[in-house]
């Protein structure tokens, strides 16, 4: 949601909501998805987060709505000419988009969201500076619990 979209210029034609997505060049709306996850509060639930945004395009926010994967991957749906292959048969959430103030006039940017993540590190930054142990958490798995055990036993 960072990029620059481009838009074609209107020339001296006014801009409504009927004309509005003629002039939309790129159909941004139809660029990415975005998916409302619970609100992540443990070491687990942010480790599970870094895993989910190592994924190729994929971002995570939180607005006044709460967190939200970002996954930037155009519709395969979504023809060269800007428009949808299956207009008569797009879903219903296609379908509610509103253009009122949508990407057409003007990108998004972290200034959008209470908190953006556009990659991973970034995400490892903000849980290293949240939990203050969170470099040990792999230490206490049930897995490592489990070598630690036998290590001691070997040794007995
Ligand atoms: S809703 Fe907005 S971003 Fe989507 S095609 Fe129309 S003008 Fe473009
Ligand atoms: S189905 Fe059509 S309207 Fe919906 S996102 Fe894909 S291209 Fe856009």
């Amino acid at each position: 949601m960072t990029t620059v979209i481009p838009i074609k210029p209107a020339g001296k034609v006014k801009i409504t909501p009927e004309n509005k997505c003629s002039f939309c060049k790129g159909s941004t709306c139809c660029t990415y998805l975005t998916h409302q996850i619970d609100t992540p509060r443990s070491m687990e639930d942010f480790d599970m987060l870094l895993w989910q945004i190592s994924h190729a395009n994929t971002q995570a926010y939180k607005d006044s709505d709460g967190w939200f994967l970002l996954v930037n991957n155009r519709c395969l749906h979504l023809a060269p000419d800007g428009r949808c292959g299956i207009y008569h048969d797009r879903p219903q959430i296609c379908r509610d988009h509103s253009n009122d103030e949508c990407e057409f006039d003007g990108p998004c940017g972290e200034g959008d969201f209470d908190l953006f993540f556009p990659t991973y590190e970034s995400l490892l930054k903000f849980c290293r500076k949240k939990f203050k142990r969170w470099d040990e958490r792999l230490k206490a798995t049930p897995e490592n619990k489990t070598k630690v055990k036998k290590k001691k036993a070997r040794k007995k």
